[in-house]
């Protein structure tokens, strides 16, 4: 199993999963940590479940992906229940976790008091600032202080691959500047880009994000992409855990 990490990070339990380590077949193969509505078997995903919790010593805190901005705190393990796109953990050995193919995995710590948020931040996350109110979820539930938190960018669909429309590009361009859409005739949106500078309004230091710049899209070998696959494939999760 191949789990991918942040320089930044590195005091924590946490990674980016990629397909490798899995036992799902194509068009999942093989570690899809989905639930299985791409159609994926749901005995195959709970393996691969099984597999990543042996693999971690972790359990994964998660909640029901909606494409929203709002934060859940210290989400029971399991089956994901609440309706909210990021998960703050304070309770050591259970990660913060979210499933992702394209969509941005952010993962925040705060070093001082060990606490935890992973993020989901698609296009409409990133415009609603959720990687911003997940930055506040963290500092209200353990006291953080936004200048302190270290966070890193996971991989995810990058400004090579990702053309949008001009009019969502415009949407971007209004909210963030005109550097996170590239050209005018074919915007490609930079969802890394926005998201930093979301982390950065919520009072992060620049020096405390981490950008992996890894496209989900420029490897079919190492990463599902929903829009590369057409929706035909896995989820890769983001996940960090509290420091003990
Ligand atoms: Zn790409």
């Amino acid at each position: 199993m191949e789990i991918v990490q942040s320089r930044l990070l590195a005091a924590f339990p946490h990674g980016f999963t990629t397909r490798e380590g899995g036992v799902s077949p194509p068009p999942f193969s093989s570690l899809d940590l989905g639930g299985g509505a791409a159609g994926d078997d749901p005995g195959r995903v709970a393996e691969n479940w099984e597999r990543l919790r042996r693999q971690t010593g972790l359990a994964f805190g998660r909640v029901r992906q909606v494409h929203g901005a709002r934060v859940v705190i210290d989400p029971a393990p399991g089956e994901p229940r609440e309706e909210a796109d990021a998960v703050v953990s304070r309770v050591p050995g259970q990660a913060a976790c979210v499933s992702v193919a394209d969509c941005v995995p952010i993962l925040i710590a705060d070093p001082a008091s060990g606490a935890v948020a992973a993020v989901h931040a698609g296009w409409r996350g990133t415009l609603a600032r959720i990687a911003a109110e997940a930055t506040r979820a963290l500092a209200r539930a353990a006291g953080a202080r936004p200048e302190a938190l270290l966070a890193a960018v996971g991989p995810s669909i990058g400004p090579c691959c990702y053309e949008v429309s001009p009019e969502l590009a415009g949407r971007f361009r209004e909210e963030f500047g005109a550097e996170v859409v590239g050209s005018e005739e074919r915007p490609h949106l930079d969802l890394w880009s926005a998201n930093r500078r979301a982390l950065l309004a919520a009072g992060l230091d620049p020096e405390n994000i981490e950008i992996l710049g890894l496209c989900t899209s420029c490897a079919p070998a190492r990463f599902f992409s929903h829009r590369r696959d057409a929706g035909r494939t896995g989820r890769q999760v983001g996940f960090i855990a509290p420091l003990p």
